[in-house]
Order: C-alpha cells, then sequence, then structure tokens
C-alpha cells in the first residue's frame, strides 16, 4: 500500500475500543463495567478512550489521579468516575464537587476525604456528599488498608455520614493474570471476610475487585461492577480465545530504498553484514520514536505484504528492513506493531516487559497521533 504517512504514527481503532468493552461487559452480565483509562487511556488518549468506552457500555470510568478524573469530567463526560490514589497533599473538595467518587485506605485519608466534603459544602451551599470505596489490602501490599485496621476504619466512615457515602468495598489482585494461583482464592477470602464486617458496621457497599484478567476468568469475583484495564485497550492478559481486538497501531512508512552489494554492512557499528545483494529500505523512525534501540536485530516490521527484518542498530530516528530482492515503493506502510504486524506483546516478551508497558510508553510529543 502506498500512501502519505506521519513519519511515526500511533494509529488508535475507537472501534476496537467500543468492540472490545462491550465485549467485556457482555461477559459479566450481572455487574456494571469500569473501563480503567488511567495513564492516558494506557498511552491510547484518555478521552478519546473515555468516550468510545461509554459508547460500548461502560458505565463507570476508573483512573488513578484525581487530576485524570477531574480532566475527564471538565471535557463533558457524564458517567461515574472513579479515582483511586493520590498524594497526601491532594484536595478532595473538587472531588466531590465535580462528583467524583475517591477511595480511601487510611483513616489519615478518610480525614482528608471529610475535610474535602466540608469544604465544598461550605462553598457551594449544597449537601455536597463524597462518595468514598473502602479498600481493603486483600494480599497485594499496595494501597488498601490492612485487615487488622479495616474494622475501625469501617467504623469511622460509618460514622462520617451525611459528608460522605461509603458506596463500595473494593480490592485489587495480584497474580489474576495466572488463572489458578492460590493467592487468587486468598485474596477473594479476605475480600468476603471485609465485606461481612462492613455489613455489620451498617453499610451496605457495592463491592469490585476484578481486572481484566479476573473479568475473563473468574466470574465469581465480579460482584457488582468490573474494573477491567488492559483489555479494553484489546490486549488480552490471560491465554482465552476472546475476541479483543488491538486498538493500538504503530506505523511509519519507507522513505528511501537502495540496493547493497554482498559484504556491505549497515548502520551505527556495523552489527549487520549482508550475506547477498539486497534491497534495503529506510524507514525514519527511531528510539526517540518508541522502538527500543535494544530490539536492534530481532525485530521484525510488516512491510509491503511481508515480515520483514530490522537489520543493524535502530538509530534514533531511523531504522532499516532487510528486503531482500523485493523493492518496496516510497511511502509504503511499515507496521512497527499492531494490526496485520508484530504484536506488542511480541515486543513485550522479547524486552522482558509486557505489553502494559510498550502501550503505555507510546506517547511522544514527535509522534503523530490518529484516531479512526
Ligand atoms: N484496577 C486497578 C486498581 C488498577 O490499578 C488496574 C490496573 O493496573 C486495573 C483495575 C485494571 O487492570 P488490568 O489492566 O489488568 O485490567
Amino acid at each position: 500500500m502506498t500512501a502519505s504517512f506521519p513519519r511515526a504514527e500511533v494509529v488508535i481503532d475507537l472501534s476496537a475500543i467500543r468492540h472490545n468493552v462491550a465485549l467485556l461487559a457482555s461477559r459479566a452480565p450481572s455487574a456494571q463495567t469500569m473501563a480503567v483509562v488511567k495513564a492516558d487511556g494506557y498511552g491510547h488518549g484518555a478521552l478519546e478512550v473515555a468516550r468510545a468506552a461509554v459508547e460500548g457500555g461502560a458505565t463507570w470510568l476508573g483512573t488513578c489521579s484525581l487530576g485524570e478524573a477531574l480532566a475527564l469530567r471538565r471535557a463533558g463526560i457524564g458517567v461515574r468516575l472513579f479515582s483511586w490514589l493520590d498524594t497526601p497533599e491532594a484536595d478532595f473538595a473538587p472531588a466531590v464537587a465535580e462528583d467524583i467518587d475517591v477511595a480511601v485506605s487510611s483513616l489519615d485519608e478518610l480525614a482528608r476525604v471529610v475535610d474535602g466534603a466540608r469544604r465544598a459544602r461550605d462553598f457551594s451551599g449544597l449537601n455536597a456528599i463524597c462518595r468514598v470505596h473502602l479498600k481493603i489490602d486483600t494480599g497485594l501490599s499496595r494501597n488498601g488498608c490492612p485487615p487488622a485496621e479495616w474494622p475501625a476504619l469501617v467504623k469511622a466512615a460509618a460514622a462520617a455520614k451525611p459528608l460522605i457515602e461509603v458506596v463500595a468495598i473494593w480490592s485489587h489482585l495480584a497474580c489474576a493474570d495466572e488463572p489458578g494461583h492460590p493467592s487468587i482464592d486468598a485474596q477473594a477470602k479476605r475480600f468476603d471476610e471485609a465485606y461481612d464486617i462492613a455489613r455489620a458496621a451498617g453499610l451496605n457497599p457495592m463491592r469490585h475487585i476484578a481486572n481484566s484478567a479476573a473479568v475473563l476468568t473468574r466470574p465469581d469475583l465480579h460482584f457488582d461492577l468490573v474494573r477491567p484495564g488492559i483489555a479494553i485497550y484489546g490486549l488480552n492478559p490471560v491465554p482465552t480465545e476472546d475476541d479483543l481486538r488491538p486498538a493500538m497501531t504503530f506505523r511509519s512508512s519507507v522513505v528511501l530504498t537502495k540496493r547493497i552489494p554482498s559484504g556491505e554492512s549497515v548502520s551505527y557499528g556495523h552489527s549487520w553484514t549482508a550475506e547477498r545483494d539486497t534491497t534495503l529500505a529506510l524507514v525514519p523512525v527511531g528510539y526517540a520514536d518508541g522502538v527500543p534501540r535494544s530490539l536492534s536485530g530481532r525485530m521484525d516490521v510488516w512491510l509491503a505484504g511481508k515480515r520483514r527484518p530490522v537489520v543493524g542498530r535502530v538509530c534514533m530516528d531511523q531504522l532499516i528492513v532487510d528486503c531482500g530482492d523485493d523493492e518496496p515503493s516510497i511511502g509504503s506502510e511499515v507496521i512497527l506493531f499492531g494490526k496485520d504486524g508484530p504484536t506488542a506483546r511480541e515486543w513485550a516478551d522479547k524486552l522482558g516487559t509486557i505489553d502494559y508497558e510498550i502501550v503505555t510508553s507510546m506517547y511522544r510529543p514527535r509522534v503523530h497521533r490518529t484516531y479512526l
């Protein structure tokens, strides 16, 4: 295919997001779906993803910071928003004013949220209420209230009415992407115990604990709300056959081709030498655009109907593809990962990481973004 492309472009297919959210919602029919759009929508663009996710059936959106949630609200997103991790300096008054649900993991945090609700009330004169989701640490040992402190937190939260309303208790799984891992049941058990304590304190909260992997493999953990992230972007963390469609494609195009004789070496350090006469295609994308230099000599691209190897070192702004006896035309599309090409998972496996890290690191000022 010959067309004119920006030199480096990330293409986000929003119909894939809509499709994936609808699929995930159908896998958890008894629960509402909260699409997780933190970290700029896992690198896909938070606002665009948020709109597509709502069209796909999400009735909630999840963010990490309050700032991320406020940006969505102020851009006109109307569905329930939940944010779960901020610094001790965070001001919760805007969360109350802008109707954002927040997480509480400790008595300290509860006090700050109550203070935010009080100030929002003083300021607006309205009966502002802060909607709180109490987080129990069931075994990930990140944020969340340790089980030993849970009864006190629940009691204090119940007593903070009417400034706050406890709408949910929630937790996060450590090993959901390893179906059958014993920690999943152990966390589920602690979650049940935390729920019983909340009920005994007079609360009637929703429950949520399922990330993408648990949505797809643990229907018993769907409860009232599920929180898929990576799967809404079409990347499946568990080996199921679900028809998830990757939303992100990273592409560039051929700007130059040249024939070199056998024995000629390529790129910095001459780490690759042609063993036969061959045609090279120059692609104007490099490590400054998100192609890791450590993939030099061990990555392929999709170009002119085939997978072809990148040869020699990936440079800051360019890389070189060995095309053998083919001569792709100038302007031919080159897929680095995504549709038709290698997958983000393939990059991740080679780099010793996870595809989450690949897609979330694709926001770069020099890389053009297109939404389909
Ligand atoms: N819930 C919380 C609290 C998270 O931190 C995340 C992501 O890290 C998710 C849900 C979504 O997880 P996943 O992307 O694995 O579906």
